[in-house]
């Protein structure tokens, strides 16, 4: 590979809502559910599988209910990386084109979200969404560097109770500070918060966190342990924090091409754009578990906060409820992306040219189906961002 280009000083290709058209064809949310199997614990309290996977059909059935998504993988019949081919790779790809792309992991604590995204060292490092990310992007810049210098960066952050956390600052006192039971991490060291900042072009960026320059395979599974078992040591100090905190691996990839450039798809990065630089980010989100998160109101569309409710969570339902209804936006409506530190910060990343998918991860187990019918609604209405047809009864 090529040695990376010297720290990005060039202007940003405005990948953001500034540069959308507005056309709702652009707006690409897809949604699949995963279906983890019933784990040794549930087996133990004798719980029954209440879940459904439709054979051949994106469709999944508990009770009366049935729901139709993008993708749905049950615990048997689709291999592993079949959800990475048909959900994850196609962002991958869209990187190199200059969009900015989410994958989000959904669902109640529990449910497979760290499994799946592969952001919790336990697991493995090789196994989940994030390391296959990662073979995907370096096997792409090793194809393209004779054409290309590419630079790519890593942070890994964690937001609880609506404070950015650092989980690749080593010098963090984060550790001992769990331990006395606060989340403050900046007070000690006399750090400045970390702050999400909009560029007048529309780009959001954190200041303040570690931004590592990564160039190999090894580098960035190294940024992804890290942060894990940060994340990790926290949540055993601080009563389960992971299972309310929300874990954002982002990745950043600039692109100067030495040729021609790559024309995005469909041509819609030009303006101001200038053609021989491409930046783009991915965003890979464990989300906290959701079982806080109660869906109120009349029209069933908002989310009301209650006791202890996640406002991330909260505020990205709403987001996504506000980037789903055509005609609201055809009106101009409000995306209430500054309600909460986690829209704000995916803000570019999230509707408009960027590509998003949700990952609802479910527990099959029948203790759980309250929770999980909760999970399968709130992934339901994410879908109708794309104003398919539902099939809910
Ligand atoms: P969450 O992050 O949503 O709280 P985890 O990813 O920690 O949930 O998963 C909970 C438990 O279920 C873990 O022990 C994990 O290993 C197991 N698990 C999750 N998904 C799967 C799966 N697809 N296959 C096997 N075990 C799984
Ligand atoms: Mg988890």
């Amino acid at each position: 590979m090529e040695p990376p280009l010297s720290p990005a000083s060039t202007a940003t290709v405005p990948v953001s809502p500034s540069s959308h058209n507005g056309s709702t064809e652009d707006c690409c949310v897809k949604v699949a559910v995963h279906v983890r199997p019933l784990i040794a614990d549930e087996r133990a309290q004798g719980c029954k599988d209440c879940v459904t996977v439709v054979q051949g059909k994106p469709q999944v059935q508990i009770g009366t209910h049935s729901f139709t998504f993008d993708h749905v993988y049950g615990s048997t019949g689709s291999p592993p990386s079949a959800m990475f081919e048909e959900c994850v790779a196609p962002l991958v790809d869209g990187l190199f084109h200059g969009y900015n792309a989410t994958v989000l992991a959904y669902g109640q604590t529990g449910s497979g979200k760290t499994y799946t995204m592969g952001t919790g060292f336990k697991d493995g490092c090789q196994t989940g969404i994030v390391p296959l990310v990662m073979n995907m992007l370096f096997s792409k810049i090793e194809a393209l560097k004779h054409q290309t210098e590419f630079q790519l960066h890593v942070s890994f952050i964690e937001i609880l109770k609506e404070e950015v956390r650092d989980l690749l600052d080593s010098t963090s006192v984060n550790k001992s500070d769990a331990a006395n039971g606060h989340t403050s991490k900046a007070t000690i060291l006399g750090k400045p918060p970390i702050q999400i900042r909009e560029s007048s072009n529309g780009v959001i960026t954190l200041a303040g966190s570690t931004d590592v320059s990564v160039s190999t395979f090894k580098e960035m599974a190294a940024c992804l342990e890290q942060g894990s078992l940060s994340r990790a040591t926290g949540s055993t100090n601080m009563n389960n924090q992971s299972s309310r905190s929300h874990a954002i691996f982002t990745i950043t990839l600039e692109q100067m091409h030495k040729l021609s450039p790559v024309i995005p798809e469909d041509n819609s990065l030009n303006g101001s754009a200038n053609e021989e630089y491409l930046c783009a980010k991915l965003h890979l989100v464990d989300l906290a578990g959701s079982e806080r998160a109660k869906r109120t109101g009349s029209d069933g569309l908002r989310f009301k906060e209650g006791v202890h409710i996640n406002k991330g969570l909260l505020a990205l339902g709403n987001v996504i409820s506000a980037l789903g209804d055509e005609k609201k936006r055809k009106e101009g409506v409000h995306v209430p992306y500054r309600d909460s530190k986690l829209t704000r910060l995916l803000q570019d990343s999230l509707g408009g040219n960027s590509r998003t998918v949700m990952i609802a991860c479910i527990s099959p187990a029948d203790i759980n189906a309250e929770e999980t019918l909760n999970t399968l609604k709130y992934a339901n209405r994410a879908r109708n961002i794309k104003n398919k047809p539902v099939v809910n009864r």
